[in-house]
């Protein structure tokens, strides 16, 4: 630009100098002159209309004019600036069309939403699978199409770790996992998968094994029971220890097939449907007075250290049975004469309840695995202790559909602590005589409720 700024200049000095002379020869300097710059004036505005002409009609198509000069020089830089781009823009075109042509391939819906929550574009299978339209559902809140409240909450808590799976908003029988990521400027993707047959497949799965334990019940309670009346006649003593041992088993395999039950059960859905205000204090008596005994036979000393008056919204006979392997573990793989601790205590981040034992221990490679079914540190240790090897799997279920989650600290040598957290909006003071109920210190939020009582348990 610089170098044609010069050479107009030059251009116009020419054009002054040659006129000026020519006036100078013909005895009128001043007209000639002004003709002369006259006309260089006319040439230039034309070729100005010339490049206004080619600005206006704005195609990338009409090529610019052929001319000479510092206009030739300024006309052959905007044509090859029009080429680059328009070979720029080429190359984007392609690459937009290949990534739509991918994702309209891909079976997963894939939407972006915008900043403020409206969709912005999805493929193909987004139409199919969420029934979205591309001519009326453009720039609309994406909570508009889909509706469902889990949705919703999921959507606005902004915590996408974990997907979320939901029926389809298009077809009830379609199940479908949503995976939110976050990307540029507070714009989101979302990735919606059609689970349905995986899901079908582990449906399959829990049906039988909740068909097969089912149909395991009834034969074992004939063998057991004739295994008791065999036991309880004058019969000698190798027969005895033989049918002391097939009872010992029978048994095991009677807490097997209704631990692999609550198990089914369990699994059958994510949430608790009929949560009441448990008393936890009365579940933990309850479980120490049946593991009471054990711990006699093997020299245990209980420590209690119970927060009296905060239950815990759930279902009593899951939370029982969760706490109860807790207990029972720690009094199964503690050796003779150890020392057993059961919590249950409030404080700002919710409801927890622990049992602390100073047994063996558990080395750290095993934690990440531990509520595996079946899973076992060792072996020997856990079938002569007579555990199924599903208690844990079903403590981690029980505090799935409680919101809840398992803790695990362990040193070998030292002890293990397992703790159960629950969340705080689960867990409110027991109302006396003329108080809020339960439900309603729900609904005022558990801060509240501590202000007004504070009296609380720490372990
Ligand atoms: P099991 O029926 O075999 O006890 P669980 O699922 O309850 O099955 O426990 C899984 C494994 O975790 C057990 O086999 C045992 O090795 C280990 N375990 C559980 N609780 C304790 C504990 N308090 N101390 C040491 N090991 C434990």
């Amino acid at each position: 630009m610089q170098k044609n700024r010069h050479s107009m200049l030059s251009n116009l000095m020419v054009v002054s100098g040659a006129s000026l002379t020519i006036g100078l020869i013909l005895g009128y300097p001043g007209w000639a002159t002004s003709l002369g710059l006259i006309g260089w004036s006319l040439l230039q505005i034309n070729r100005f209309n010339k490049l206004m002409d080619w600005f206006h009609k704005n195609d990338d198509q009409i090529e610019l004019p052929e001319t000479t000069g510092h206009w030739g020089e300024l006309f052959d830089e905007l044509s090859r600036v029009q080429r680059r781009q328009h070979t720029r823009e080429t190359r984007l075109g392609n690459i937009i069309k290949r990534f739509q042509d991918s994702t309209s391939a891909l079976q997963d819906a894939i939407i972006i939403i915008d900043k403020n929550n409206n969709l912005e574009w999805w493929n193909k299978s987004a139409n199919r699978l969420l029934g979205l339209d591309d001519k009326t559902d453009q720039g609309k809140p994406i909570m508009n199409l889909l509706r469902d409240p889990r949705f919703v909450r999921y959507y606005k808590r902004g915590q996408y770790n974990d997907p979320i799976t939901l029926p389809s908003p298009a077809h009830n029988d379609l199940k479908i996992q949503y995976q939110i990521t976050r990307f540029g400027d507070a714009d989101r993707l979302l990735v919606a998968r059609d689970i349905s047959r995986i899901i079908r497949l582990e449906q399959t799965r829990q049906d039988f094994v909740a068909n097969a334990s089912h149909e395991l019940r009834t034969p074992l309670t004939v063998i057991r029971g004739y295994l008791e009346t065999f036991l309880d006649q004058d019969l000698p003593r190798p027969l005895i220890r033989g049918l002391g041992s097939m009872q010992q088993q029978a048994r095991r395999m009677e807490n097997l097939v209704s631990d692999l039950l609550l198990l089914s059960r369990l699994e059958a859905s994510h949430q608790v449907s009929d949560e009441q205000p448990i008393q936890i204090q009365n579940v933990i008596q309850h479980i120490m007075e049946g593991a009471e005994q054990l711990a006699q036979e093997k020299g245990h000393k209980f420590s209690l250290n119970i927060d009296p008056i905060h239950d815990l919204s759930g279902q009593e006979i899951e939370l029982h049975s969760a706490f109860s392997n807790l207990v029972y573990n720690a009094v199964r793989y503690t050796p003779a004469g150890g020392n057993i601790k059961v919590s249950w205590w409030v404080d700002e981040q919710g409801g927890h309840f622990s049992v602390k034992d100073n047994g063996p221990g558990i080395e750290s490679i095993h934690l990440p695995r531990l509520t595996e079914r079946f899973y076992r540190v060792d072996e020997s240790r856990s079938s002569a202790s007579g555990g199924t090897g599903l208690g844990l799997a079903i403590v981690k279920h029980v505090l799935a559909r409680h919101h809840g989650q398992l803790t695990i600290k362990s040193k070998v040598g030292k002890g293990s602590t397992f703790a159960c957290h629950f969340p705080a909006e689960n867990v409110g003071v027991r109302p006396e005589p003329g108080e809020n109920t339960y439900e309603e210190q729900k609904l005022m939020g558990f801060q509240q409720v501590e202000d007004s009582k504070d009296n609380q348990t720490t372990p």
